[in-house]
């Protein structure tokens, strides 16, 4: 049973839930990056093993809204993303694997060799993708919306926001910080006083901090801001905290209206560069280190940005004596053999630029 069931019995008597997820992932000691940056007490939790048919953050969220398509019958998914979406691929890999059918609606982002792989593991999975010109902001996820369900005539698809960062698929990460404390309690880890991560449609480190909330620890979270504020804006964030811990108390009063404090979200936007998916310096450099001392890897999209702050904040001694978790949120799984001899004029039309132009460099 998972932690936060254990916890409050009458969240698993009434939240749909399908286990996708090989789960707690490893949490260990960064033991020569560590040493190479001065820093001892430097940990990793790796969420990019979730899945081996797709891994990262966002399988902990499917666990939850698949969850609720299955209860509810539904034979098709349809979700939200740039072109290149963790989310999008992973979404259509999980309900592929469960039976469903998933329509993947994209809005065009920046080029790199990730957003080929991620479209043609969708292919593999049989998702149906939609390309879209992007507008820089949320109302055009709505639109989006709009759009999805008028492609699927007869019964409507089970909708998944973009990023999964409803209430229900929150509930993924409230849980995480509850599967943490039982790898502290194991003795992995001290109590962590910082976990850096990546934010983009906020809800893994909001449900982060609503468990650390509900546990009573200390730590501090630090959510790295990768997208723009037009996307996920302040009152974006306090809104998720709050419909999420409502969510939670109406299903189980046990657990407690907790209020949404802003210095309990201390965003760090100093790290997006120049947007969404434009890799920056300072996470092309992060992404070298983590690769050359650990042989763990990240993205410029997300996970290097969220380990350059953390790198940042070690040097100039913010963390100096206190123990620092890097919660790795990155697919870890290498799926180059299914893919590489596929052909990417099978996926439609709109989307054989992102093949036939260059990509943003990755430094290696
Ligand atoms: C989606 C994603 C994130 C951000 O998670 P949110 O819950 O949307 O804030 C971070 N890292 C990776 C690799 C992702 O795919």
């Amino acid at each position: 049973m998972i932690p936060l069931f254990k916890k409050y019995p009458g969240l698993q008597e009434n939240l749909p839930y399908t286990s996708l997820c090989d789960l707690p992932t490893p949490l260990f000691k960064l033991a020569r990056l560590g040493k190479q940056v001065g820093h001892n007490d430097f940990y990793i939790k790796q969420d990019g093993l979730t899945s081996k048919r797709y891994g990262g953050n966002k399988i902990r969220k499917l666990e939850f809204l698949l969850g609720e398509a299955i209860k509810n019958e539904y034979k098709r998914v349809v979700t939200y993303g740039f072109t290149g979406s963790n989310h999008a691929t992973a979404t259509a890999v999980h309900a592929d694997f469960l039976g469903m059918q998933s329509i993947s609606m994209l809005a065009a982002q920046e080029n790199a060799d990730y957003v080929r792989t991620n479209l043609l593991i969708s292919k593999t999975a049989n998702a149906e993708i939609h390309l879209y010109k992007t507008r820089k902001n949320r109302d055009f996820w709505n639109r989006m919306l709009l759009l999805g369900t008028r492609l699927l005539p007869g019964k409507s698809p089970y909708v998944i926001p973009s990023g999964g960062s409803s209430p229900l698929g929150i509930t993924g990460f409230v849980n995480a910080a509850f599967e943490l404390k039982t790898q502290m309690d194991a003795g992995l880890i001290p109590e962590p006083d910082a976990i850096y991560v990546a934010m983009g449609s906020a809800g893994t480190a909001v449900g982060l901090l609503i468990g650390i909330q509900l546990l009573g620890l200390k730590t501090k979270i630090i959510p790295v801001r990768v997208i723009e504020t037009s996307f996920t804006s302040e009152e974006r964030i306090r809104s998720a905290y709050e419909d999420t811990i409502l969510f939670l108390h109406e299903i189980d009063p046990a657990i407690p209206l907790l209020n949404y404090n802003r210095d309990d979200f201390p965003v760090n936007d100093q790290y997006l560069g120049k947007g969404y998916a434009k890799f920056t310096a300072e996470g092309m450099a992060a992404i070298t280190l983590l690769k050359e001392t650990e042989g763990i890897l990240l993205d410029g999209t997300y996970t290097g940005k969220a380990m350059a702050a953390l790198l940042d904040d070690i040097k100039a001694g913010k963390m100096n004596g206190k123990v620092a978790l890097f919660w790795n949120t990155l697919n870890a799984y290498d799926f180059q053999d299914q893919i590489k001899n596929m052909d990417y004029k099978t996926l439609p039309n709109k989307l054989h630029r992102y093949f036939e132009t260059e990509v943003q460099k990755v430094t290696d």
